[in-house]
């Protein structure tokens, strides 16, 4: 079974000081950087467009298609922001990416900025790691003293400033406008798109703004060749990914495979269900995707066959949860979450996720009536293609997907007076 795993992002992370600069250059670090420079910068593009790299952030926008929307003939000067506020619920694969091997992500904003000719990056590192932005500074310091920053990049005439900088710890800063209203120093709320910050971004100049497993994917592209990496995956969902598994699993943790890899092989890789239970739903990418159950076990994880199974890829954070978990507890626990995170700038959102809450808990508590089920969806119809952005329509994904498999479970509160779950039996929500 392990040869369905591809240990490249990785494949260091339990090596000597792996965040070292000397650790990572003794494994052949900034070799990618150096081949890079001596190549046209339009060549890297390409590599990255033919490798079929797309956005491992949550939405699989194809990478190098974004590079090549940034008009050159603007004067304005050119951005690259790395998207470092991984919040999703059940995401952590950015995290112990850049607490392991910081410098895979600092090569890898090196090539990207050079290929889209931009002399400043910034990385947006969610607020509350701080032992990742030291740990990311220090990298940072490192790369500028071994000259791979800075100015005249191994004489190639190329420079390049970058900078770590902290976020203050609110889910909606994820969400790219945001994070560029508060990179700028405003309260971050998104802004209407389009125009896309490849035209008009970080101060309304063309910014790339990628997730930090895009562009730490780059310098292996580089390295190994673009027809490497599309050999990995399936048709259309290239290369390899680095899947979270959390939850009722012996194993929770991170996994890297090619895209296409199914829960089932992921489950046993991560040495089956906790004993003796069965798999009862999971999320594909968070809790702001539909809820699968066990009749999709065996469905490829890529972007295509997880939408034609009714869910999406998103950010691939494979929460498990067994028989033993009331799933009316379980969204009504995510469902707080995204009315606490509501930036508040529109009222779907704002006023929306509010009233989801209210009915959910009143349902969980056994105190409502069959006719809330009915309301609930109706406000998930509320809200659903009418929110600012992404957020509020997240938020009702765990909602429809639950009465959709489980409408039973809605109506045992009902019948029950309450739950009819032990918590104690549940470790997912304690
Ligand atoms: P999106 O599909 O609107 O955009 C994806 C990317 O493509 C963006 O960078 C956008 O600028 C670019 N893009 C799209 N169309 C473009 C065009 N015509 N021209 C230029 N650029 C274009 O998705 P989104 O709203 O940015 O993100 C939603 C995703 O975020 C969800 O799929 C979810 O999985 C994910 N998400 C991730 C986290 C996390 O912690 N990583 C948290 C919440 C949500």
């Amino acid at each position: 079974m392990t040869d369905t795993l591809t240990p490249v992002l990785t494949d260091n992370w339990d090596a000597d000081r792996a965040w070292t600069l000397a650790s990572y250059e003794s494994r052949g670090g900034y070799g990618a950087l150096k081949k890079a420079l001596g190549m046209d910068q339009d060549a890297i593009i390409e590599a990255v467009k033919d490798s079929g790299l797309r956005g491992r952030g949550g939405a699989g926008f194809p990478t190098g298609m974004k590079w090549s929307f940034i008009p050159q003939a603007n004067p304005n000067p050119k951005y690259l922001v790395v998207n470092a506020d991984e919040s999703e619920p059940g995401t952590c694969k950015d995290i112990p990416l850049m607490m392991a091997s910081p410098h895979t992500l600092v090569e890898g904003v090196i090539i990207s900025s050079y290929a889209i000719r931009a002399n400043h990056a910034f990385i947006y590192v969610r607020g509350e790691v701080l032992h990742v932005v030291r740990r990311l500074q220090n990298a940072v310091r490192e790369a500028f003293a071994a000259g791979h920053l800075g100015k005249d990049i191994h004489g190639s005439g190329y420079d390049l400033d970058l900078v770590v900088h902290a976020g203050a710890g609110a889910y909606i800063c994820g969400e790219e406008t945001a994070l560029l209203d508060s990179l700028e120093g405003r309260r971050g709320q998104p802004r209407l798109r389009p125009p896309f910050p490849a035209v008009a971004g970080l101060y309304a100049s063309p910014t790339v703004i990628n997730n930090v497993e895009s562009i730490a994917s780059v310098p292996s592209i580089i390295e190994r060749g673009a027809d490497w990496f599309a050999s990995l995956g399936t048709e259309k969902s290239k290369g390899y990914v680095i899947y979270s598994l959390s939850g009722h699993v012996k194993k929770p943790g991170q996994y890297e495979a090619p895209l296409g890899i199914t829960l089932r092989e992921l489950i046993d890789l991560g040495g089956g269900m906790r004993e003796g239970r069965q798999l009862k739903f999971w999320t594909p990418g968070g809790s702001s995707t539909p809820l699968l159950t066990d009749e999709h076990l065996d469905v490829p994880l890529d972007y295509e066959a997880v939408g034609a199974a009714g869910s999406m890829l998103g950010t691939r954070a494979l929460q498990i949860f067994d028989e033993t978990t009331c799933v009316v507890r379980a969204v009504l626990r995510w469902t707080e979450f995204y009315k606490h995170e509501s930036c508040g700038k529109c009222t779907p959102c704002r006023e929306g996720t509010w009233w989801l809450v209210q009915t959910l808990a009143r349902l969980e508590q056994g105190q409502g009536s069959e006719a809330d089920l009915d309301l609930l969806l109706d406000q998930c119809d509320n809200i659903l293609g009418r929110a600012f952005c992404a957020l509020g329509d997240g938020a009702t994904s765990p909602i429809t997907s639950s009465i959709q498999y489980f409408r039973d479970e809605f109506i045992a509160h009902l019948a029950q007076g309450g739950c009819p779950f032990d918590p104690a039996a549940s470790t997912a929500f304690a």
